[in-house]
């Protein structure tokens, strides 16, 4: 059993970055838990980020984490490559357990434990991200002007997409399994109004093809099994997000569809002590700067919260 720290970090996004940089130089010395095979968090998985402000010429994903973890071990953070396995949130003293086994204890806990894009699960998806298949149309929809982009579902989201990448597209293909959508009347509606959106219905991606760049997909009807031809240079799969909060299921709150419910503006849970930044909190954003934002809010909440411990 360790000393008990002033607080936890549980995640190395952006969010879980910054709330250590600004909680390391609050003097608060954090612990973070980085994660055993994603430290760093979803850029470490892309290429080019051209909207995180600060870097004029755009700046590749892994590099930002590097600058940001470095960032916040120079104020002294401690930065763990290792899985919290456990958590108890109730008390005053927080326990997180490490995969060793080990038990640390906090005054407060940050969740930064950020969300996992849904795959279509077909060979070729991992090698092609960041080469023409994307989750983002915000971060990358820039890069696809005048080309001809496939978006893969059926309910908000993947009419957002579709929508917001119609402005730079030449065409935008949504594919979806069944024969009508999920989305809401008003999304549908303007989906259905874009002359450059067209609809293939039935239908799910069969193959993804293409190397070293995305060159198109087989699709397969699923009424009739026949096959066909969709050249595209970009693939947009927008079929839902996991928020990583199984480690917290029965101790704080979440929402429907699992993520972790906060006191908006404030990044306070439902446990006293606990707050919560990024995407396990965010599912309207999704970006590496309302992450390390919330992050940022994170921090300062906690610092407050400790202050008025002592
Ligand atoms: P994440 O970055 O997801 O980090 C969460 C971290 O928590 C991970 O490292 C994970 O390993 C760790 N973790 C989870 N569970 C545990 C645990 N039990 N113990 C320890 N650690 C744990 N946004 C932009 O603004 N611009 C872009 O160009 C852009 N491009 C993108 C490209 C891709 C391919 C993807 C997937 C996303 C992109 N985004 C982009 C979105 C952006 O990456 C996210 O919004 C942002 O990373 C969210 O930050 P976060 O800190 O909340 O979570």
């Amino acid at each position: 059993m360790s000393d008990v720290r002033n607080v936890i970090i549980i995640g190395s996004g952006p969010a879980g970055y910054t709330a250590a940089l600004y909680t390391a130089r609050a003097s608060l010395k954090p612990l973070v838990f980085e994660g055993a095979v994603t430290a760093g968090g979803a850029l470490m998985n892309t290429t080019e980020v051209e909207n995180f402000p600060g870097f004029q010429d755009g700046i590749m994903g892994p590099e930002l984490m590097d600058n940001m973890r470095g960032q916040a071990e120079r104020f002294g953070a401690e930065l763990v490559p290792d899985d919290v396995v456990a958590v108890d949130l109730s008390g005053e003293i927080k326990t997180v357990t490490d995969t060793a086994g080990t038990v640390h204890r906090a005054k407060a806990v940050i969740v930064t434990t950020g969300s996992q894009h849904r795959k279509l699960g077909l060979p070729n998806e991992d090698a092609l991200s960041g080469r023409g298949v994307s989750w983002c149309a915000t971060c990358d929809g820039f890069f696809f002007k005048d080309q001809d982009i496939a978006v893969i579902g059926g309910g908000d989201t993947a009419m957002e997409e579709a929508t917001f990448l119609s402005r730079f597209a030449k065409s935008v293909t949504i594919v979806h399994r069944r024969d009508s959508l999920r989305a809401s009347k008003a999304m549908q509606e303007r989906a259905f109004a874009d002359p450059k959106i067209k609809f293939v219905w039935d239908s799910e991606v069969a193959e993804i093809k293409g190397n070293p760049k995305l060159e198109g997909l087989t699709l397969r009807n699923l009424k009739t099994g026949e096959l066909s031809e969709l050249p595209v240079t970009g693939l947009f799969i927008a079929i839902g997000h996991d928020p990583r909060t199984e480690l917290f299921k029965g101790q704080l709150d979440l929402d429907d569809e699992g993520y972790l419910k906060v006191e908006a503006p404030s990044t306070r849970t439902n446990l006293t002590g606990v707050f919560g930044a990024g995407d396990v909190v965010d599912h309207t954003y999704r970006q590496a700067i309302t992450a390390a934002g919330t992050g940022c809010s994170a921090a300062l909440d906690a610092e407050r919260f400790l202050a008025a411990l002592a």
